[in-house]
């Protein structure tokens, strides 16, 4: 049994003072008490908020941040991008993956993301062959995350063919193709490994429309097992919208939603390019829209409808994709920003909340808990996880500020270094923000950078 005081802890049922948790060894609250700190448990003075789910990410892409800024010399704006990352994909050993992956799943939890929906679909050798064991990159991921103390939902990725229509997959795209066989095997034996774990979920993604097709979709989906969570890209880029219209006279949502049984375990990355209707048929379903600001203003996507979705009563998380930058408040403070500047309103996302950095913060722990799969109740109550993040009283974004106002100000003022405390089922992994393993898992990620840059 784990107990933590808290001078101020955000519940479902909003702020509460003076505080105690107790947790049992698998890190689930079991009591929540009034009263000062007792000398068993663990103090903390400062503002602790649930750690969020991080619903959405590609952690090879990390090694690329900042590397792919630069104009290329064709009107497609995905072609500094895409460039880099084919060159990365095509290099990448699994011990270079782990590394990379642990640097990521500590910045994350710095961030104050507590767990991770991993999109795996780096699975084969350079040479796209298998490795002797299937599920070799989808182990190396797991152990990143056990270094780093991050909850995982390792999300296997099905990615077939380059386009609607079942075409062919390219040679760049070798690392990632699987039959349905190799697939369905992929999953039974990562979920035979990881699926005693409380802390580790294994789910499935199809990659995108465009990378299966009807009959493998269906394939998958009849052989796994009805309760796990179930990712998919989707209506990222009109270009996509349109393949998808010519290929079948249905725009992306639209078709899934009468080809599959759309509901609370599918979790619709992006989403960007939707109609009315999509949004209603989604909101209804009660799957989630998986958002990535960052990445989807650095690629240049668009921008989903969340205010339109939010009173259709739709749930959204965020994911952070390419991993350009990790930062959960400026993922929530772009997200918030663009519906702003393309309705030229103010305060949007609140979901009914006074505070609108509070309201949407909470809406988004929800819809990252439901989307990841992620075990107990969302947020920090009775049946809940003990993951949570405690902002610092001191920081000057903080200071001074009511307590209606610590999650605006965190969100629309603070930065980094407002997460003071990380805890994971109880554990804290980052103490005064610095994580024990940090020196360890920076030096090897700086030679991994180094090995990858090297015939930059
Ligand atoms: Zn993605």
């Amino acid at each position: 049994m784990i107990k933590h005081f808290f001078s101020h802890l955000l519940t479902p049922d909003g702020w509460r003072q003076d505080v105690t948790l107790e947790m049992d060894e698998a890190g689930t609250i079991t009591s929540m008490q009034d009263g000062k700190a007792s000398e068993a448990s663990v103090s903390h003075t400062g503002y602790a908020v649930p750690g969020m789910a991080n619903v959405h990410s590609h952690a090879f892409q990390r090694a690329m941040a900042g590397l792919a800024e630069t104009s290329g010399n064709t009107a497609d704006s995905f072609w500094s991008w895409r460039q880099v990352m084919y060159r990365f994909v095509s290099e990448i050993s699994p011990e270079q993956l782990e590394s990379i992956a642990a640097q990521l799943y500590l910045e994350m939890l710095k961030s104050g993301f507590t767990s991770v929906g991993e999109f795996h679909y780096l699975h084969h050798d350079p040479a796209g062959r298998a490795y002797a064991d299937l599920s070799e990159m989808g182990h190396r991921l797991m152990a990143a995350a056990g270094q780093a103390g991050i909850g995982m939902t390792l999300l296997p990725v099905l990615y077939r063919y380059s386009g609607f229509g079942s075409l062919p997959a390219l040679d760049h795209q070798k690392r990632f193709t699987c039959s349905a066989d190799q697939y369905l095997k992929m999953v039974e034996a990562l979920t035979e490994t990881y699926g005693e774990n409380p802390n580790h979920v294994i789910g499935v993604a199809p990659h995108s429309l465009r990378a299966v097709d009807p009959d493998l979709l269906a394939e998958i989906l009849n052989n796994i097992p009805k309760n796990v969570p179930c990712h998919i890209h989707i209506a990222e880029q009109v270009k996509e919208v349109e393949g998808c219209l010519d290929w079948s006279g249905q725009r992306p949502v639209d078709w899934l939603a009468s080809h599959v049984e759309l509901d609370e375990r599918w979790c619709l990355i992006h989403a960007t390019h939707v109609t009315d209707n999509e949004l209603d048929q989604i909101a209804t379903a009660g799957a989630v829209v998986g958002l990535c600001p960052i990445t989807e203003a650095n690629l240049g996507d668009g921008i989903f409808p969340a205010t339109e979705f939010q009173q259709k009563h739709g749930h959204i998380a965020l994911g952070s994709d390419s991993n350009v930058l990790v930062s959960l408040h400026e993922e929530c403070r772009l997200l918030e920003y663009g519906q702003r500047l393309t309705r030229q309103s103010r305060n949007l996302l609140g979901n009914g909340h006074k505070s609108t950095g509070q309201g949407l913060f909470e809406t988004v722990v929800d819809g990252g808990h439901q989307a990841l799969g992620r075990p107990g109740k969302p947020g920090l109550q009775v049946g809940g996880q003990g993951n949570f993040v405690v902002l610092d009283p001191r920081h000057p974004a903080l200071t001074g500020k009511p307590l209606n106002a610590i999650l605006d100000s965190w969100i629309f003022a603070g930065d980094h270094a407002v997460v003071k405390d990380v805890a994971v089922n109880g554990k804290l992994v980052v103490m005064d923000r610095y994580h024990e393993e940090e020196a360890s898992i920076t030096e090897r990620f700086s030679v991994v950078m180094k090995e990858l840059t090297a015939s930059l």
